[in-house]
């Protein structure tokens, strides 16, 4: 049993328009990768920003792009970071000269996937690892690597939390090398599943701004996002090792795709959610097995039925993808399930689990038939 605190933050900078609350990230725990040391990990709260001016500075389709940028053609096919934000926040003061790199990202002769990736070997360029890793996250998953502009953040009871722009290099390189990672294996994941795809994914993991920053004598929230956007906190006492950040990153991710479908997890796993809760009444034994991770509050019960923490639909839907993605990813690279398929342990799961793979992944599942295969 792996318990956490739990906390919550709520941003309510001016540069953080909260229209609800997701949870957050590392609920995520779930299958064979679940790190060891979660335990001490703290539970932080995902805020929603989709009203963020930033969030439409970004744009999902190359025409869109183009034709914003005034240089059709210039712009790369998959979701990306939008030039002028990527230069916001990665040179604050503007794109010293030195760099080379154009001085107007949307001019005729600068494309401007290359524009972004000159600022960003720009601003690493003092690091060499920390610059291959930045460069390697953009040219993989169109993802930017920049700095949180410090902002307060209203931590509710718990008080105004201070952050800071990071920089992932130094002692904070392994950061920077735990998310390139993280979607690198992304990147594998929806290549993979895409083969097998009846129909095309309709999920999205790249073309996201990561804001690295560090709390001030605090280790919440270890993440925040929204908008295509994410706040990464080096100091965050969730990103304890590889595995720990990749299934948070997931879970984010999946939240920010969520809200885009609308709301799909009150929508369509409501009331399947809805029952489960009220028929098990927070008894964790009694949620067991409909529990898609294994990650717990602290004196509470499964993160994905935990009470009082937002909708609990947001909550299960990321943790039922965050297993969905483990899961996955095992079958792809021909390894064996630590434990029986999620869909197993009960009708419920295999609803959700098919609800969940037709709406984002093509309809695909590569996990053996139920009881059809011994496990480890
Ligand atoms: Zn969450």
């Amino acid at each position: 049993m792996r318990l956490r605190p739990r906390t919550r933050t709520r941003p309510t900078s001016c540069t953080f328009a909260l229209v609800g609350w997701l949870g957050i990230a590392a609920c995520t725990a779930g299958g064979q990768d679940a790190p060891r040391n979660r335990a001490e990990a703290s539970v932080v709260e995902l805020a929603s920003q989709t009203a963020s001016p930033s969030a439409s500075t970004f744009v999902t389709a190359s025409a869109s792009a183009a034709a914003a940028a005034g240089a059709p053609n210039a712009a790369p096919a998959e979701p990306f970071v939008a030039a002028a934000r990527a230069r916001a926040m990665l040179f604050p003061d503007g794109v010293p000269s030195a760099a080379g790199c154009s001085a107007e990202p949307n001019a005729a002769n600068q494309p401007v996937k290359a524009f972004v990736r000159c600022m960003i070997s720009h601003r690493f360029a003092e690091h060499v690892q920390a610059q291959e890793l930045a460069l390697s996250l953009f040219d993989a998953s169109g993802d930017v690597a920049a700095t949180e502009v410090a902002f307060l953040m209203d931590g509710g009871f718990r008080g105004d939390i201070r952050l800071v722009a990071e920089l992932p290099v130094g002692p904070y390189l392994k950061h920077l090398r735990w998310v390139e990672s993280a979607k690198k294996a992304m990147v594998e994941f929806e290549a993979g599943i895409s083969k097998h795809a009846t129909s095309k994914l309709n999920y999205r993991q790249g073309g996201v701004l990561w804001k690295f920053a560090r709390s001030v004598g605090r280790t919440t929230p270890s993440a925040y996002a929204g908008g295509w956007e994410i706040g990464y906190n080096v100091s965050g006492s969730l990103h304890s090792s590889e595995s720990a950040v990749r299934d948070t990153i997931f879970h984010e991710i999946f939240h920010l795709n969520d809200q885009e479908h609308e709301g799909w997890s009150r929508r369509v796993l409501g009331k399947l959610v809805d029952v489960i809760a009220e028929r098990c009444k927070s008894r964790s034994p009694c949620l067991k097995p409909y529990a898609p991770g294994k990650t717990m509050v602290r004196g509470g019960t499964y993160y994905a039925f935990q009470p009082d923490n937002g909708d609990i639909a947001h909550e299960y839907a990321a943790e039922l993808a965050t297993r969905y993605f483990n899961e996955q990813l095992s079958m792809l690279r021909g390894q064996t399930l630590s434990e029986a398929p999620f869909k197993c342990a009960a009708p419920e799961n295999a609803e959700a689990m098919k609800s969940l793979a037709q709406e984002f992944f093509g309809g695909v599942d590569l996990t053996p038939t139920c009881g059809a295969q011994p496990h480890r």
